[in-house]
């Protein structure tokens, strides 16, 4: 067995961390001040570093990689300059991002996971001297079309992952028997396919493609592309166990068990389901699309991918509505969704929480079940939706 700690070297400095500083490690790398290496296409750092500090040596040496969004609705801010910087969402293509055929039969969809003991070779096998290249070589280029779909904002190349992984190596480490239980545990498969089952019966329209389950760089917990849903395991694959200490706040707040897979892959499958949008929507209508998908998504598997928005927004309904309703209109998402480690006062993404309090409203409201599951499903004028839900009065 491979010890994390050949990876260490990124290690964030804390008290927790200072016992793990007594143990023996294969590599001696103990150094007063970290330093940086950068030859060529490959990053080494030597030393402890803060959580700041690792996080602002990421940045820059993976220049507009950060991305925070739980799912991978991605913003992805460029460093330019001292200034802030636009973002791009890289929001959901929807139904006519899928192959030309859909396929609508949820037993034919394919649940990929070749990718995941792909990377676990490549993990026992690199250094951190080695390791971008491998990661590239072994893993990435070697990997299945959704792996390479998930490259853009997410995971990038060798050389990000390895970054990644050097900063949180007992995370990685811990997680392993996780992720290969998606295919040792039938009853994680066979959740995500009574999900799809339970889809089309609800939704007869429904398409069901193929799902990739990759291991990516904490930044990305499921999205989609043209061939389908793109899972990043790695931020779904926590137990009791899992050492938490080296990950961000925000990354200790939206990693889930792995028992809430189905919970992600749903909410994804529901994103396929919508019409696609505009590059610039409202917040009212990118509150719809991400709370119909929560909406339907936990109608079908059973739960959500978003419980810390769920309890903070019951017991702040009333004045997160007051706020949310005079900025519906505009199109500055930035209090409401894929804020990531930005959100301080409050949880990042209560937007879901909104748009998923309208389409709940608008279900429970409608005589017609079936028809309102596929109303929420194309919602196209946001404002009419809203008012027909009832939700918040007279709005
Ligand atoms: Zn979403």
């Amino acid at each position: 067995m491979v010890l994390y700690s050949k990876w260490t070297a990124c290690r964030p400095f804390s008290s927790e961390n200072a016992r793990a500083r007594e143990r023996p490690r294969r590599i001696p790398i103990l150094q007063e001040e970290p330093t940086i290496h950068i030859i060529g296409s490959r990053t080494q750092i030597f030393g402890f570093v803060s959580n700041a500090t690792r996080n602002l040596i990421c940045q820059l040496i993976l220049p507009g990689s950060v991305s925070t969004s739980k799912e991978g609705h991605v913003m992805r801010r460029a460093i330019m300059g001292s200034g802030i910087f636009g973002f791009v969402c890289a929001v959901v293509f929807g139904q006519a991002a899928v192959e030309s055929k859909p396929n609508q039969a949820p037993e034919a969809a394919r649940l990929i996971t070749s990718d995941i003991p792909s990377f676990w070779q490549v993990f026992d096998k690199a250094s951190l001297k080695d390791a971008a290249e491998m990661f590239q070589r072994e893993y990435i280029d070697s990997g299945t079309a959704g792996l390479h779909d998930f490259l853009k904002s997410r995971i990038q190349n060798g050389r990000s992952l390895a970054g990644t992984i050097a900063a949180r190596p007992r995370y990685y480490a811990a997680i392993r028997e996780s992720t290969l239980a998606i295919d040792q545990t039938p009853a994680i498969k066979d959740a995500i396919r009574a999900s799809f089952r339970r889809l089309q019966e609800i939704y007869p329209d429904a398409v069901f493609p193929d799902v990739y389950f990759v291991i990516g760089r904490m930044n990305s917990a499921g999205t989609v592309s043209s061939r389908g849903l793109l899972i990043g395991v790695e931020m779904n694959a926590r137990s009791e166990s899992t050492p938490v200490d080296e990950l961000t706040a925000w990354e200790r707040a939206v990693t889930g068990r792995i028992a809430t897979l189905p919970n992600i892959v749903a909410h994804e499958l529901i994103h396929i389901q919508q019409p696609r949008e505009g590059d610039r929507s409202t917040l009212l209508q990118q509150a719809l699309s991400e709370g119909g998908a929560d909406f339907i998504g936990e109608m079908i598997s059973g739960g959500t991918i978003n419980k810390v928005q769920r309890s903070y927004g019951d017991a702040h309904e009333q004045a997160l509505w007051a706020e949310f309703r005079k900025e519906m209109l505009g199109t500055d998402l930035d209090r409401w969704m894929y804020q990531g480690d930005r959100a301080k006062d409050r949880p990042a993404d209560l937007g879901y929480y909104i748009g998923y309090k309208i389409c709940e409203k608008f279900y429970h409201r409608a005589p017609d079940k079936r028809e309102a599951v596929r109303r929420i499903l194309h919602i196209t004028d946001p404002e009419t939706f809203l008012k027909e839900s009832g939700y918040g009065g007279d709005n």
